[in-house]
């Protein structure tokens, strides 16, 4: 097939960006191993699945269907992860998925180490390949744990500078109206119980008793949820300062102590 065809089976599907996305698989398969990637992008299986590797800020991270695939979104919250910790910070990634978040945090910040949290095996040693694949190894400590339970005893309270999260923060009922390439992602990536907020009320109660007392958190939230997170924040005792992405929309609120 050569890329004409490809970019015609892939509008005739519905694929939006069927021309970059005719290039980029022209670019990764010939002969039948082309032919199939292009059967199941006409699926709207996700193409950084097929690819199996996607970039994220200045990095790029091996993807596959144990891990939400990184999205631009996300950067604003590595942007100011980046320009706000502290010397020599240690910080916490919970629900790290990819590890994208602390991966890329760690590489532009040489000073910081991380201990990036998830709940599957699968997905912890993909985000640990991520880690290796982009030198910061040394720094990144994969932990296997429930982000909405309490955090295994060996991690000390008033331990860390910061917790970074993009939980799931998708109303349950909302989740299959979402488009055909979403389902193949993994629901317990996207998936933030009845009002969508159950990680950020449960990481404030177990998981913020480990930050030092002018440690922060940034929580990537969906573009309709700042108010929500004001309020559950203020509860906890937090400020909650929001910024918006680079497409305008909400998406990430800076907690600190309000004392
Ligand atoms: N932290 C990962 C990301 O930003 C995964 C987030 C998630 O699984 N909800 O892509």
């Amino acid at each position: 097939m050569n890329f004409e065809a490809v970019k015609k089976k892939l509008c005739t599907a519905g694929i939006e960006n069927a021309s970059s996305e005719a290039v980029m698989l022209c670019e990764a398969f010939q002969g039948t191993a082309l032919d199939e990637a292009v059967t199941r992008r006409c699926r709207h299986y996700p193409l950084q699945y097929i690819l199996g590797k996607w970039a994220f800020y200045r990095e790029e991270y091996e993807v596959d269907e144990s891990c939400l695939i990184p999205r631009s979104d996300t950067e604003i919250l590595v942007d100011l992860a980046i320009n706000i910790l502290p010397n020599g910070a240690r910080f916490l990634d919970i629900c790290t998925g990819s590890g994208c978040i602390a991966v890329s945090t760690l590489k532009n910040r040489t000073d910081t180490a991380a201990v990036g949290v998830d709940l599957f095996e699968k997905t912890l040693a993909l985000a640990t390949r991520n880690a290796a694949a982009n030198d910061v190894t040394a720094r990144f400590t994969p932990l296997l744990a429930d982000a909405t339970k309490l955090p295994p005893p060996h991690l000390s309270p008033f331990s860390f500078d910061a917790i970074l999260s993009n939980p799931p923060y998708i109303e349950s009922k909302i989740l299959a109206t979402l488009q055909r390439e979403v389902q193949f992602e993994p629901r317990a990536a996207l998936d933030g119980g009845d009002d969508g907020l159950l990680f950020y009320r449960l990481i404030l109660e177990n998981w913020s008793p480990l930050l030092k007392k002018d440690g922060f958190i940034l929580f990537e939230i969906g573009y309709d949820q700042a108010q929500a997170l004001q309020t559950i924040s203020a509860q906890y005792g937090y400020t909650c300062t929001v910024k918006k992405d680079f497409g305008g929309n909400d998406r990430v609120c800076i907690l600190k102590h309000a004392d």
